[in-house]
């Protein structure tokens, strides 16, 4: 499948696009220079206000670009539209903050003045996935703009129309042809954006394949990464956790964006003693939950965003289950409720699905499962449940629900992840460092970290 429009609730191909040639990425590049050699010397005043003005384009327009995302990959409308609402924050966010977090800092040392000056890199390409279109890259754009780098973005080959609307936004905002630009291209079109001397850096946000297969390019050319990768975030639920709270959260913490979400809880890890409850009361609410058109606003859970992603699901889950997993709900692709409209058959529908009963040898205890599927472990005490939560290869975030304060203690030190939530599903937002551990990647996005992993950290010296 090349760059389209595919919607994921239907089949229908909606619109195609043409890769752009060699050529005309060689002179997007050129655009995006020349812009640069003009748009670094701009005060934070001058972007703040184009950033400012993307915000309100964003929030005036925000049920045009929700329908955009929903026809795209699927998401139910109501997100798609607070999707739009949480891309403006960020851009209100760094628009008011950039130019306290970039401010020349001064550090007393033996010089007559020494300080830290932080300048614009140049070009950086962004590498970005379809699940969350426009946040993902929205939180990208606002610090690399404000920081006075361009962008350029190579979106996922499914969502060009939010490629497109992204790149639309921030022109009419008032920001220069050249500071921010989509380039509709293949991943196979990756390497010669790192490979150009123009391009300073690049932020990928994706599976671990496509991360190594974009760092180890720019490793060879010395251009620094900053990798946003996949996770199997634990959701650790202890016996003295608010256990309603906990098993609330836990339905919206696994079927957030129908289920394919790099921070989604996926791992359920919780005390015997509370166990059976928890695992009663989250069947229940399982069954409630209503898949269907995300158009309508009573659906709970769209489609998967591409077919490949739900034939690729439905083989995970057939391996756990010939490894010995039990499916408490869900899991069987032929049972699914027939929609009311006959478009839908052709939608890339997947059940909100538990498994349990996942010995140390099933496939499961290693993946991540990027659709709503839930995987529940039971574990005798705290020892087991950090063990646990720590088991795999990922560490992007973690939830841990538990009252008892040396717990928390033990779980925000123990837990090897980017972020630790106690009582509270895990969440990015603007002012706090969002990012990942072990093989989710590294580099920070959002806060002020992330307005520092693109900048020239000068040092100066004036004796
Ligand atoms: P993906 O296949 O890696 O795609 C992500 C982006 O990378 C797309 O733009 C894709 O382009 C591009 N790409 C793929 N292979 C590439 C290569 N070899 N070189 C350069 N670019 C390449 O990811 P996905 O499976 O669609 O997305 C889901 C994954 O993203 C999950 O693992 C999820 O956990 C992770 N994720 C992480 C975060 C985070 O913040 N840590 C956030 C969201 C998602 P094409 O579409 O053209 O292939």
């Amino acid at each position: 499948m090349g760059i389209a429009t595919v919607n994921p609730s239907t089949g229908e191909t909606v619109k195609t696009f043409e890769p752009l040639t060699s050529e005309a990425i060689d002179s997007k590049l050129a655009q995006a220079h020349r812009t640069f050699e003009q748009y670094r010397h701009t005060s934070f005043a001058h972007r703040a206000e184009r950033l400012h003005a993307a915000a309100n384009l964003l929030i005036e327009e925000r049920e045009r670009f929700g329908k955009i995302m929903t026809v795209e990959m699927g998401k139910p409308i109501a997100a798609a539209i607070a999707e739009v609402e949480k891309s403006a924050w960020v851009c209100r966010y760094y628009a008011d903050q950039a130019a306290e977090f970039l401010a020349d800092r001064d550090i007393a040392t033996d010089a007559g003045r020494s300080f830290v000056r932080y300048q614009p890199l140049g070009i950086i390409l962004a590498v970005m996935p379809w699940n969350f279109p426009f946040w993902q890259v929205f939180r990208f754009a606002a610090p690399a703009l404000m920081a006075g780098n361009v962008g350029v973005l190579k979106h996922a080959s499914n969502v060009p129309q939010s490629a497109l609307a992204i790149e639309e936004i921030l022109l009419r905002a008032g920001f220069p042809e050249g500071a921010f630009q989509t380039l509709l291209i293949g991943a196979d079109q990756v390497a010669q954006i790192i490979n150009d001397q123009r391009v300073r850096a690049a932020t990928l946000t994706g599976s671990e394949a496509a991360g190594a297969s974009l760092a180890s390019a720019a490793g060879k050319q010395i251009k620094k990464t900053v990798l946003e990768l996949g996770g199997s975030d634990p959701f650790v639920v202890m016996a003295s956790a608010d256990l309603e709270g906990a098993v609330s959260t836990a339905v919206t913490a696994r079927m957030i964006n129908n289920g394919q979400s790099c921070i989604a809880a996926k791992r359920f890890i919780v005390q015997e003693s509370i166990a059976d409850e928890f695992t009663e009361r989250l069947i229940h609410k399982y069954a409630a939950l209503k898949l269907g058109d995300p158009m309508q606003p009573e659906t709970d859970i769209g489609p998967l965003a591409t077919r490949s992603i739900l034939e690729e699901l439905d083989a995970q889950v057939k391996a756990c289950v010939a490894a010995g997993a039990e499916v408490l709900i869900g899991g069987d692709l032929s049972n699914l409720p027939t929609p009311s409209n006959p478009a839908l058959q052709q939608g890339n529908f997947y059940p909100p699905t538990i498994l349990s009963r996942l010995s140390a040898d099933n496939p499961a205890r290693q993946e991540e499962f990027f659709g709503p599927v839930a995987l529940l472990f039971r574990v005798p005490d705290l020892e087991a449940a950090i063990q646990l939560a720590n088991e795999t290869c990922f560490g992007l975030g973690a939830s841990a629900w538990t009252q008892d304060p040396a717990e928390i203690e033990r779980l925000t030190a123990e837990i090897e992840a980017g972020s630790v939530f106690i009582n509270s599903m895990v969440k990015s937002d603007p002012r706090l460092p969002f990012g990942g551990i072990k093989r989710s990647g590294y580099g920070r996005e959002l806060g002020a970290e992330g307005i520092h992993e693109f900048v020239n950290i000068k040092t100066i010296w004036v004796k």
